[in-house]
């Protein structure tokens, strides 16, 4: 749901709430400060028709004085307005920039299917930034300059009100302009995001993917594709500045027209008598001195507008529904019963179906197998139990009760994945290992994990020992010892339910069948659900499930399947070259 800039001005303003005293304190200064500018063009006045024109040396005397206690206060004021300003909008972009890192933690794993990393860096990163910019810049300008302007015409009318008249005239077509020219600031700043985010997207495709760029010579692919996106980016800007010169032009020769128009007047011979020299200069200065905020609250438009095109794409990500947590059963440690009841999931983003009316039943402790094709759903499968995804078709039970019905939290300790893909953070192998511990393992403990893992092997040897960083995603080490640590960390979760997908899928047969001896012993006591394509690792399951297209189509151990001469009897005859 798009909201209005009203709707977001509200929103935003909550923000500042917290630091409401700081806020004010911010206003009075600009107040202040545009306050001392007025009252200098205001005294213009007096010190010539009474200083100048009527000689008298007692306001001149006070003059210099004026001069320097105004600029002091001006000062002052300034100082205190910046300070608290900045203190403000630098509070305001750390906590939306918090909220939303949070808010993203928390979101379905289906949103960070459909959305793209770089799209999301871009909005932790560039669109905060731009509200920041907002925020400072623009309330600055907007009630600094806006104010000095009011008072500007307090000057004036002070002065003579009916010449001043004369000057409201053009407000109502300023407002219409600065209206009309907001809407199309707001649709390009919402353009130049998203070209943002298109800049962050390539080149992080880039950054992640050099390697297979460089193996399939995509260079010149990439820099074409990069090209234009910058390129897009860059026709926005400068859509932006042209939309903002062209206002401010339009509004300064408005300004200037009704300036001229009041010098006509003056020039009337009727008139020229009834004003003096120090209403003149008060009214002239006055005009020519609302050039330069009227060209300021113009051109700061702009940047209002980039801000609150920034804060509707930062909204829209904290108003999208986080994960469903809505179970309040609380699960220390469970037995490990899992069944699952005529299942139907399809992905948010397909029409198909992956999985189909499936059921199963694993007992506690059991060690199940699964098996099929390549895209038969075998992963999609694992990732419903913990409630990757939500299923809205059939059940999925736990210990006899919904897995909805848990506390989210308590759901997924019940578990230990070793996924397919392998995820590590940037970060020592002693961390990666540990992650997810509240407290940290002791050295002695760290390395019995490392050995039975297999991770000590290839340990020792480094200088670093477990210490070593293993650089982004791992890369730093080879597909098998990435897998060896996932595993580790498995280990260490140690949770009564373990899912293996494709674990030991980057070893070699004799690392595998080492690893093979560590896992059974793990497995002894808990529920387990492997999945593998090298069959030979889960001859020893207690019941193997074959799946085809989302669908059990085999079921049992390993010897009454063979006996019974289906899929799963041909696929091993396949493997073993018989
Ligand atoms: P493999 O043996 O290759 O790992 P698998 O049996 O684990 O295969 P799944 O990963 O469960 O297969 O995928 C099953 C189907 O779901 C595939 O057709 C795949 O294209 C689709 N799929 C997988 N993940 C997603 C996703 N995040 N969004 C949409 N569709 C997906
Ligand atoms: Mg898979």
């Amino acid at each position: 749901m798009q909201q209005s800039a009203k709707q977001i001005y509200k929103r935003l303003l909550k923000y500042t709430f917290d630091y409401k005293l700081v806020a004010i304190l911010s206003i009075v200064g600009m107040l202040g400060y545009a306050a001392m500018d007025a009252l200098f063009i205001k005294l213009m006045q007096p010190f010539i028709d009474e200083g100048l024109t009527q000689r008298n040396t007692e306001v001149l005397t006070w003059a210099p004085l004026i001069v320097i206690v105004l600029v002091l206060g001006r000062g002052i004021f300034n100082y205190m307005a910046s300070y608290c300003l900045s203190y403000v909008g630098s509070q305001v972009v750390r906590k939306l920039r918090q909220q939303l890192f949070e808010h993203m933690l928390f979101l379905p794993v289906s949103f960070h299917d459909q959305h793209s990393n770089g799209d999301m860096i871009s909005k932790i990163t560039f669109d905060t930034e731009q509200v920041q910019q907002a925020i400072t810049r623009a309330l600055q300008v907007m009630i600094r300059e806006g104010a000095f302007v009011v008072f500007l015409l307090v000057v004036m009318f002070d002065a003579s009100w009916q010449l001043s008249s004369i000057f409201l005239v053009i407000i109502p077509v300023v407002a219409l302009i600065v209206n009309v020219v907001s809407k199309r600031f707001r649709k390009i700043s919402k353009n130049i995001q998203d070209a943002m985010g298109e800049v962050t997207r390539g080149s992080e495709q880039m950054l992640a993917g050099h390697k297979v760029i460089h193996g399939f010579e995509g260079q010149d692919k990439e820099i074409g594709r990069f090209a234009q996106v910058n390129n897009h980016n860059r026709q926005q800007r400068v859509k932006m500045d042209a939309t903002r010169a062209l206002s401010v032009s339009v509004i300064q020769i408005l300004a200037a027209s009704a300036m001229a128009l009041i010098l006509a007047i003056i020039a009337m011979p009727s008139m020229i008598d009834t004003i003096t020299s120090g209403t003149f200069v008060a009214l002239l200065s006055s005009m020519m001195m609302m050039l330069r905020p009227l060209k300021q609250l113009a051109n700061v438009n702009g940047e209002l507008q980039r801000g609150i095109a920034a804060a509707q794409s930062i909204f829209e990500i904290l108003d999208t529904p986080q994960e469903k947590d809505t179970g309040t059963l609380e699960l220390p440690f469970c037995a490990g019963e899992i069944e699952v009841k005529s299942v139907t999931f399809c992905y948010p983003t397909k029409q198909e179906p992956v999985i189909r009316d499936l059921s199963l039943h694993i007992k506690p402790g059991e060690r199940v197998a699964l098996v099929g094709r390549s895209g038969s759903g075998k992963s999609t499968l694992s990732n419903l139990l913990p409630r990757f995804y939500d299923i809205e078709m059939g059940k999925i039970l736990l210990d006899g009760k919904p897995i909805q019905d848990y506390k989210l939290k308590e759901l997924r300790r019940q578990f230990s994945v070793v996924s397919q893909q392998v995820v590590l953070f940037n970060d020592t192998i002693a961390n990666n290992i540990s992650y997810g511990l509240d407290v940290p393992l002791t050295e002695q403990q760290l390395i019995e994990v490392a050995k039975q893992a297999h991770v000590w092997e290839f340990v020792e040897s480094l200088p670093e020992g477990l210490n070593t960083l293993v650089g982004e995603n791992g890369v730093m080490l080879s597909g098998g010892q990435r897998q060896r640590i996932a595993i580790a960390r498995a280990i260490v979760k140690n949770a009564p339910i373990l899912i293996l997908d494709e674990a030991t899928s980057a070893l070699d047969t004799e690392s595998e069948r080492l690893i093979q001896d560590a896992l059974d012993s793990l497995m002894a006591d808990k529920t387990s659900i492997v999945i593998a394509h090298r069959l030979s690792t889960i001859e020893k399951s207690d019941r193997i499930y074959v799946l085809e297209q989302g669908q059990i189509v085999e079921q049992g151990t390993h010897q009454q399947l063979l006996a019974s001469e289906g899929i799963y009897a041909a696929l091993c005859k396949m493997q073993h070259g018989a």
